[in-house]
């Protein structure tokens, strides 16, 4: 699985500076993900400054800033300038929280944790495999996945832990399963005088390698038990306003548009939640079910 690493010698260069070769035969979806789009406001002080194609979300406060997920190493000057666009400063993010450690997430995190100087804070795992820029052996994609420019230091955080940066709380719940570092995340968001609750929802797909089996894998052996948890543990968290790592995992470009141009009156949409693990749940069975056997 190695990749060639453009304009470089092996070796002879620290991966912080390795550029990666994305294109098309290497990464099918990457110009898809990569097209720009206009940073937007959410509710309250939750913005997407993402990509069209992958979500990176800023939550902001008069005492610095929390980020999460860094989308493709390429997009990370994207990321930046939507965040500047919206008049805050790259500078003023304290910390950088991550989904999972896929390089269409975490990519981008190493660029831009330089140019903040932020903490970068994640679970056991993704805090590991963002340290190396690569997955391991227990990730269903580990024998597809791309590396990634790896991040300096990370955090380990807790299950459950709260990350706090100002008056800004938010909160980590592992929801492993597409790799097992997943982390959901939620926090309250206020705009004049209605607080709603956000919830960033992790990947929830059984997406693997050819060869991988969840269901009797022994490289992730927990990965069956790992994304039933997790599935029950989204479902019951508060949510009033779903956003996903892919945008199209919960409408969120379209319903965006929608709000803007008036023709839906908010984002609260509770429901969704709710579809959204329903839906991921029934995809997550009916693969275990193509697996045969019992799980
Ligand atoms: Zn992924």
């Amino acid at each position: 699985m190695l990749l060639v690493a453009a304009g470089t010698t092996a070796g002879a260069q620290s991966r912080d500076t390795v550029r990666v070769d994305y294109s098309a035969s290497r990464c099918h979806s990457c110009a898809a993900w990569n097209q720009p789009h206009a940073p937007a406001r959410i509710f309250g002080n939750t913005y997407y400054v993402g990509t069209a194609g992958l979500s990176s979300i800023l939550v902001t406060s008069p005492k610095g800033h929390i980020l999460i997920d860094g989308t493709l190493a390429m997009s990370a000057p994207q990321v930046m300038a939507n965040i500047r666009a919206l008049g805050f400063r790259v500078e003023d993010i304290k910390v950088i929280l991550n989904s999972h450690a896929h390089f269409d997430h975490a990519g981008g995190i190493a660029a831009i944790q330089r140019a903040s100087e932020a903490e970068v804070a994640a679970s056991p795992w993704s805090a590991a495999t963002l340290e190396r820029g690569m997955s391991d052996s227990a990730d269903p994609q580990f024998a597809i996945d791309l590396p990634y420019p790896p991040v300096a230091s990370v955090r380990v955080i807790a299950d459950d832990e709260s990350i706090r940066v100002g008056p800004l709380t938010l909160t980590a719940h592992f929801t492993p399963g597409h790799t097992p570092g997943g982390t959901s995340w939620t926090w309250v968001s206020c705009e004049h005088d209605e607080c709603l609750h956000m919830l960033y929802a992790d990947s929830q797909t059984a997406v693997s390698a050819p060869g991988f089996l969840f269901t009797k894998n022994t490289t992730y052996p927990t990965a069956v038990h790992d994304f039933e948890n997790g599935l029950t543990r989204l479902a019951s968290l508060p949510c009033d306003i779903l956003m996903t790592t892919h945008p199209d995992a919960s409408n969120l470009i379209e319903r965006l548009a929608a709000r803007d141009s008036g023709t839906i009156a908010t984002l609260r949409d509770p429901a969704s939640c709710r579809d959204y693990v329903a839906r991921s749940r029934a995809a997550v069975m009916k693969r275990f079910a193509s697996e045969g056997g019992n799980p």
